[in-house]
Parts: C-alpha cells; sequence; structure tokens
C-alpha cells in the first residue's frame, strides 16, 4: 500500500492510498485500503492517517479511525499509532510475530507520527524544510 496525508498551507488535512492488495489474494477480497475508516481516515479538526499491511486485522479496528480517534483524545500522532498497533497485537499475540501492520498519522498542528507491529515500516517526510527525509517506524515487536 502508497499512501500519503497532506497537510497544507491554509491548514486542511487530506490523505490518499492506493494498493495492489495482498499476493495471492482471494479472488474477490476486499483490504483495508478502499474502506474509509480502516486503510485511511481523513478528519480536518483532528488529524489524517493511513496504513500498510495486513489489511485483515486493520479492517477489524477501523484501524485509521482508530488512531483519529486517540488523537482527538489528546494523543500525540505517534502515541496514537502506538496504541492501535498494541491493539492489534494483543488481539492474538501469537499470532501478531507473522504480520505487519504499520499507521502514519498527522494532526492539525503538522506533527507526524509512525508505529509499526514489525520493523521494516518505512516513511518518507516532506515539509517547507524537510525535503523527503526517510524515517523507520518505531515498531512494537
Ligand atoms: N493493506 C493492503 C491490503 O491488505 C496490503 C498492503 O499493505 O500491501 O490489501
Amino acid at each position: 500500500t502508497m499512501g500519503t496525508i497532506a497537510l497544507d498551507a491554509a491548514g486542511n488535512l487530506s490523505g490518499m492510498c492506493t494498493t495492489s492488495g495482498m499476493g495471492f489474494k482471494m479472488r474477490g477480497r476486499v483490504g483495508d485500503s478502499p474502506i474509509i475508516g480502516a486503510g485511511l481516515y481523513v478528519d480536518n479538526e483532528v488529524g489524517a492517517v493511513t496504513c500498510s499491511g495486513q489489511g485483515e486485522e486493520v479492517i477489524r479496528m477501523c484501524g485509521s479511525h482508530l488512531v483519529v480517534e486517540f488523537m482527538r483524545q489528546g494523543l500525540s500522532p505517534k502515541e496514537a499509532c502506538r496504541r492501535a498497533i498494541e491493539r492489534i497485537v494483543n488481539r492474538d499475540r501469537a499470532r501478531a510475530k507473522d504480520f505487519q501492520v504499520g499507521f502514519i498519522a498527522l494532526n492539525r498542528k503538522g506533527e507526524i507520527g509512525a508505529f509499526s507491529v514489525q520493523k521494516g515500516f518505512n516513511y518518507t517526510v516532506t515539509s517547507a524544510s524537510i525535503n523527503q527525509k526517510i524515517y523507520d517506524a518505531e515498531h512494537f515487536l
């Protein structure tokens, strides 16, 4: 999945995501990316979130919406992502080592955060002062 979240000069948030789904997926499978609230969620009052990884795990939690709601409660983007990942992992800890989910979040102040289940969730940040810097998200396991 490729996702982008943005804050413009007027303070408006936006987001997109696109995916080819999982390799060897079942015919007709719908992943998280086309489901608003799962693979993508933007609330202009709060923040924007998108994610990548095992879509079934994300759909179950309404993952991107969950991260936005954590930010609405006052958590930073990174802590909001971490809390959603924690919930996904704790649902079935034994299985969590076998899949990846990573969230990236941006709030109205322009603060950015990310968190993933496993190592290897990378994202880039571009702003007036940052030119496509690459980050490796902190991970739960
Ligand atoms: N999230 C996508 C899906 O489950 C897969 C991916 O991130 O590559 O369809």
